[in-house]
Formats: structure tokens, C-alpha cells, sequence
């Protein structure tokens, strides 16, 4: 039998326990835990890429040793990749924050395919910081963001361009425009084209649909990968035809420009938007 001291005593000890759970409780729900984007490493304090050193230190920065037109890694001392030496580019050039290796990857299939919209805020951070370095002296009069087809955008129930395009564009005070270039068609997979292949499979594919507001503007398409360019340049190729003055290229990754032509198998769904 438990006398009624007895009681008290246990019930006493159950509102501690319980007291503490709570406290406890709290505290993992309302202080600040960051975690790396990419290996979910703790991470002492926010990083604004959202990476933990050791992800960030596997991650290639793309500097000056880039294409002049597509801004992607160039291996020779060439000023021009192949591609764009053999390719007509519409865009005045285009620039990109890193290579699109594995870390790059695992933050792009996160945002296009396992539903991390949040990501695009880490992203848009990388934007920033390139933007500042590629485009200070140039002003932009709005960011296009590359659109999916509507039926595209309402299975994933947005546009990852849009996504990393967000807080860039606030940062900037730029204006991110959805309603002047559609993506009409859904073509086929990027990824599984070879370069030649990729330019005919982008045209056409989208369609200005604002011309008015087009004419003598500067324009940014913002993207989240860049392989050989052949998307951008047929937004930039419509744009101009519509009488844009300018047209740039931001995203986040591209590919490494490869030496023996447009190798791209090892993209697979990636570049498929
Ligand atoms: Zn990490
Ligand atoms: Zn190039």
C-alpha cells in the first residue's frame, strides 16, 4: 500500500519529470540547430551556403579560368570553349558559381527532386556573391527565372529556377519576371542528348509572351545548371528576336567543359528540367 506521503512524493517527482521533458522539449524545438544541407553535419553556427566546411571545401568555385561566352570551366588557355567557338550564342555571356560535380549535384537533385525548396535560399546566397563579381557594372532590368511547362511546375509545385532566383533578386532589388517566357512544349530529356541534339531539341521550345515588355531591356535568365548552354541561348535567342538589348546567363552550376567534345552522360536526369 503507498500512504498518502508516499504519494505525494511520487506525484512530486512525475511534475519534475515531466517538467523536464517539456523544458527539454523546448529547447530542441526553439534554439537554433543547423545542420549542413548536403551530409547533415551539425554545424555550430548558420552558414549562409548551408554547408558545413567539408562540403564547402569539396565544392569548386569557378574563378577566372573560365570560357569568356558560357563562363564554364575552361581547361586550355583558349579564350572560348569549343562549344561556343562553334555554336552561335545568343546570350551575352553567361556565369556560373560552381562546377557541377557531386556536392553541386546532391544540392540540385535535393531542390528538383526531393522536394528541398528550402534550398534555394543557400543557393541564391552563391548567386549573390557571383553576381557581385560578374555583373556589379551592368544593370539588369529583370531576372528571368528558366520556366518548366505548367504541367511540369504543378507536379513539383515549383520552379527550382524561381526557388534560387528569390532571395537573389530581393537582395538586389531585381525584379523576377514569370510571365514573359513560357515553356511551351515539354521536350525531350536534356541530359540524354548530345550537344548538336540539345540545340534542336530547345528550339521552339519556349515563347515570349510579353513581347511589349521586352523591347531595350537587359535581361538575366537565372538557372540551376548549365551544361552546354543550348537552353539559355534559345531564351536568349527569342528574347533578342523580340528586341531585348541584352541578355545574360546566371546559375548556379554548370559542367565541366570537356576537351573531347560534350560528353554528357554522366548528367542523366540532372539537366532535365
Ligand atoms: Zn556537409
Ligand atoms: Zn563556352
Amino acid at each position: 500500500m503507498i500512504s498518502g506521503e508516499n504519494c505525494g512524493i511520487i506525484k512530486q517527482i512525475m511534475i519534475v519529470k515531466i517538467k523536464r521533458f517539456f523544458e527539454k522539449a523546448l529547447l530542441e524545438i526553439f534554439v537554433d540547430k543547423y545542420n549542413c544541407i548536403i551530409c547533415d553535419r551539425e554545424l555550430q553556427e548558420e552558414s549562409r551556403l548551408g554547408l558545413c566546411p567539408q562540403c564547402l571545401g569539396e565544392m569548386t568555385f569557378i574563378g577566372e579560368k573560365i570560357c569568356k561566352k558560357c563562363g564554364r570551366l575552361q581547361l586550355n588557355e583558349a579564350d572560348y570553349c569549343l562549344t561556343c567557338q562553334n555554336n552561335l550564342r545568343y546570350f551575352d555571356f553567361a556565369r556560373s558559381c560552381v562546377a557541377y560535380d557531386d556536392k553541386a549535384k546532391e544540392i540540385v537533385r535535393g531542390l528538383k527532386f526531393g522536394h528541398r525548396k528550402y534550398f534555394g535560399k543557400y543557393v541564391s546566397n552563391f548567386l549573390i556573391d557571383k553576381y557581385a563579381q560578374c555583373f556589379a557594372d551592368i544593370e539588369i532590368d529583370y531576372i528571368i527565372p528558366v520556366p518548366l511547362t505548367k504541367k511540369r511546375q504543378a507536379e513539383r509545385g515549383y520552379n527550382q529556377a524561381q526557388a534560387i532566383a528569390q532571395e537573389f533578386a530581393e537582395h538586389y532589388g531585381l525584379e523576377i519576371k514569370t510571365d514573359i517566357v513560357a515553356k511551351v512544349k515539354q521536350n525531350k530529356e536534356q541530359a540524354k542528348l548530345t550537344g548538336n541534339e540539345r540545340e534542336k531539341n530547345v528550339f521552339e521550345v519556349y515563347g515570349v509572351i510579353k513581347p511589349e515588355e521586352v523591347k531595350d531591356k537587359k535581361i538575366l535568365i537565372v538557372d540551376d545548371v548549365m551544361t552546354t548552354g543550348s537552353t539559355v541561348s534559345e531564351i536568349a535567342r527569342i528574347l533578342i528576336k523580340a528586341k531585348a538589348k541584352n541578355v545574360y546567363a546566371l546559375t548556379f552550376a554548370s559542367t565541366n567543359y570537356k576537351i573531347t567534345g560534350e560528353s554528357l552522360e554522366d548528367d542523366k536526369v540532372d539537366n532535365e528540367n
